[in-house]
């Protein structure tokens, strides 16, 4: 039997379709069912009991199909919170089906540093010795994929950077994925922070945001976690975040825990003191230019935050105050390109329907590099270009470029 779950917000819907354009899924299927209003729909029958989800394989896979991406949220008129309703709806499909076993051990690691770390370090040396290579020829076409899109291994791990009489400083969130792999961002962020003066403050206590946790239904781990950081960053003036999905997901502590008596009013406290690395820097930077970088970029949109913070002009205009940097729009570039969490591997057919032509538009630009602001987003273009020879145009984070520009100084 379905368990009871909040779905306060759903009756905002007028049923007017609009958002149905804004949806990958439609677009690629044009079924209802495939679309935010039917997803809707199910939800609702789900909450009257009309739908058994226990039953209902069909229910389950529309749902399971959503990317979580938002696009619906932003240009719904009514105001219908997507985003938290798929997230309630995928709490009461776990606690009615439970998680797959794949998707209990990625939640499981991503938890856990330690573990990253030591996948990260076996990675490494099976990359070093060309073991990994050997063993690509006997994997199965599902641990291929695994592999393809695995974070990169042996980028530094972050440096914190000393800066002199600080003007103001933040604390970072250094996440699960990005602070196993791409720990350089990391110190790339602190160095273009350093520049104006703004020093990054060590949090010793902060764990993984949950964002994974919550977007798959294991809402009790996701509330864990973000109890966990609301007591570690409680001191910070600002809690900076350079991985867009994490970033969201902090904004919306706030909601996740506002049924809990002593943590409601302090979650909605950190929820208002988390800025995006793009909406920090453009608020600091002032008339200043970042040096120069003679490159052609463009800018593929992370969902979460275009469509679920709202961050559209902040890294385009960040990106136009570095000297000799050609910014070339590709097509679509706020639509979700097929990551979303562990997406890319639980509805593999979709997320290829979604990179496919996200290549494309990115190869039409002629870049040098592709510019982006998450690290799903950053493997799953990585993965996308590797898959047509086109490995030598690298993916690169927002706050890797202006650091290089700003090298130039
Ligand atoms: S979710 Fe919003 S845009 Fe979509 S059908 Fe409902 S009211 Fe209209
Ligand atoms: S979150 Fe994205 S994929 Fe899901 S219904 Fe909304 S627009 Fe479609």
């Amino acid at each position: 039997m379905t368990t009871a779950f909040d779905t306060t917000g759903l009756e905002r819907c007028i049923h007017c379709g609009l958002c149905l354009e804004a949806c990958p899924t439609y677009k690629i299927t044009q079924l209802e069912t495939e679309s935010p209003r039917g997803r809707l729909h199910l939800m609702g029958a789900i909450a009257d009991r009309r739908i058994d989800l226990s039953r209902s394989d069909a229910t389950v896979l529309h749902l399971d199909r959503c990317l979580a991406c938002r696009a619906c949220e932003a240009v719904c008129p009514s105001g219908v919170p997507y985003g938290r309703l798929i997230e309630e709806t995928r709490a009461a499909v776990a606690q009615a089906r439970g998680i797959s076993p794949l998707g209990q051990l990625l939640l499981w690691s991503v938890s856990r540093p330690w573990v990253l770390g030591a996948m990260n370090a076996v990675l490494s040396i099976s990359e070093r010795t060309g073991l990994r290579r050997l063993a690509r020829r006997f994997l199965s076409p599902r641990l291929r994929r695994l592999d393809a899109l695995a974070p990169p291994v042996g980028r530094p791990q972050y440096r914190p950077v000393q800066v002199e009489s600080p003007r103001s400083s933040v604390a970072l969130l250094l996440g699960c994925v990005m602070r196993a792999s791409y720990g350089d961002v990391h110190t790339a962020t602190a160095r273009v922070l350093a520049h104006f003066g703004v020093e990054v403050v060590e949090t010793p206590d902060q764990a993984c945001c949950g964002a994974l946790h919550a977007h798959a239904g294991n809402k009790e781990e996701a509330i864990r976690l973000a109890k966990r950081n609301v007591a570690a960053f409680e001191r910070a003036d600002v809690i900076l975040v350079n991985a867009a999905g994490c970033g969201a997901h902090l904004k919306s502590y706030a909601h996740l825990l506002e049924d809990r008596p002593n943590w409601a009013a302090r979650a909605t406290a950190l929820a208002s003191r988390v800025r995006d690395v793009s909406e920090f820097l453009e608020t600091i930077a002032g008339d200043e230019t970042f040096g120069e970088l003679a490159m052609r970029v463009t800018y593929q949109d992370p969902c979460h935050l275009a469509h679920a913070q709202g961050i559209r002009a902040e890294p385009r205009a960040l990106l136009s105050r570095v000297r000799g940097l050609e910014l070339v729009e590709m097509a679509n570039a706020d639509v979700c390109c097929g990551s979303a969490g562990f997406y890319n591997l639980a509805q593999p057919d979709y997320a290829d329907r979604l990179l496919e032509p996200k290549i494309d538009a990115i190869l039409a630009t002629r870049p040098d590099a592709v510019v982006t602001g998450n690290p799903g987003c950053m493997l799953q273009l990585a993965a996308g270009l590797r898959s047509r020879g086109r490995e030598g145009i690298p993916v690169l984070h927002l706050v890797e470029v202006l650091d290089r520009a700003l090298e130039t100084r």
